[in-house]
């Protein structure tokens, strides 16, 4: 099969011609239509995080495919459904975590893309527990980014309590954000888009953003609380440090921030006033991902039409240019690798 496969961090990934992998007693072997390519595969392929990668490394998830064949003690799929897979490839099942709905943080989760193999690929193997079932008509091309950019703001914006009728703020309207506030939206939140590039605002704009800040020249936490009284709950999907501090001060008192952006162990730190937020009562919270109720939900709205990715296309040949892309902050919306 052709994948394209990461041999070295820091270097462009390499297409090569690879053995279709076996499905064990437990998965599904998915012949991949389309892959999105999410900020996090270039921060693999980096070596941005720690622990890193497992090397060779096949990156993707947010992958889309039908079933093409099953392990032996696979229930409730057969040979050409459509499936999606997210980067919870696994998780224990019995720890503390998984055993109160919160798989999310499972201390011996597997990661799609990550310790096990992705869908920059013709094939791949998933763990048929993990697998998003796809509804009939939906299109696998356009869908792919809600297995990650979808479930993972969609996630966040609900482990932040908003309300319908609450201002959310979205800091980073990239791939990730331009869904979020989308999600927003269906949800009936009013939404004010931060981010450092004009085009990616303009995009928020058309999405129902009505307040949209270029945090380069103005101050986000200001401006907001000059318009608004700030926001009642922010989410933050942006790549640099800088939006994780003014998160915290755009939120009015009261206010919860979630956390979704990893940008990396050189700007992994942040330095914020402690008076501003024991004084406001503001929450922080880590958002991971999403659990598999979590990706049920996100793709149903989808499904339903409320939530639609931006979609450029590619083939599997592509992908350096788009990662290049990518770290250059270039990337408006998702681009999606057509892969048969
Ligand atoms: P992307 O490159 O498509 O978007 C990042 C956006 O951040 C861009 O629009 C960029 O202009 C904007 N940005 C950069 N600096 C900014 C600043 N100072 N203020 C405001 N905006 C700024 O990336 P993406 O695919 O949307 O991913 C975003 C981040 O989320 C990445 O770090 C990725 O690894 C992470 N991520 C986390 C999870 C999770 O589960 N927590 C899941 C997926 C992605
Ligand atoms: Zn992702
Ligand atoms: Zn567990």
């Amino acid at each position: 099969m052709k994948a394209a496969i990461a041999r070295e961090f820091h270097q462009p990934l390499k297409i090569e011609n690879l053995p279709v992998p076996d499905p064990g007693p437990q998965d599904i072997l998915i012949k991949v239509k389309a892959c999105g390519v999410c900020h996090s595969d270039v921060h693999a392929v980096d070596g941005d995080w720690d622990p890193p990668p497992v090397m060779p490394l096949i990156p993707g998830h947010e992958v889309t495919g039908t079933v093409a064949s099953l392990g032996d003690q696979v229930n409730g799929f057969a040979i050409g459904d459509s499936v999606g897979v997210a980067w919870l490839y696994s998780s224990c099942g019995a720890c503390e975590y998984c055993q109160s709905g919160m798989e999310t943080i499972c201390k011996a989760a597997e990661a799609t893309g990550y310790s096990k193999p992705g869908g920059y690929a013709e094939y791949m193997v998933a763990r048929a527990d993990y697998v998003a079932r796809l509804p009939d008509g939906t299109d696998p091309y356009e869908i792919a980014p809600i297995l990650c950019a979808g479930v993972t703001t969609y996630r966040g914006m609900k482990r932040t309590g908003i309300r319908a009728g609450q201002w959310l703020a979205v800091l980073g309207i990239g791939g990730l954000g331009h869904i979020a506030i989308q999600y927003a939206r269906a949800l009936g939140l009013r939404v004010a888009a931060v981010d450092v590039a004009d085009d990616k605002l303009a995009l928020a704009k058309s999405l129902g953003a009505e307040l949209c800040i270029n945090g380069r020249n103005t101050d986000p936490a200001k401006a907001l609380h000059d318009a608004i009284g700030g926001t009642h709950a922010a989410i933050v999907t942006a790549t640099a440090g800088q939006a994780f501090e003014q998160a915290v001060r755009v939120v009015r008192n009261g206010g919860t921030v979630a956390y979704i952006g990893l940008p990396g162990k050189d700007s992994d730190t942040i330095r914020m006033s402690i008076a501003s937020i024991v004084n406001g009562e503001v929450s922080i919270r880590g958002s991971n991902v999403g659990t598999r109720l979590d990706l049920t939900e996100a793709v149903d709205f989808a499904a339903r039409g409320l939530v639609k990715s931006h979609n450029s296309f590619a083939s599997l040949d592509d992908v350096n240019a788009i990662f290049d892309q990518m770290r250059a902050g270039r990337m408006v919306g998702r681009t999606v690798l057509r892969i048969s």
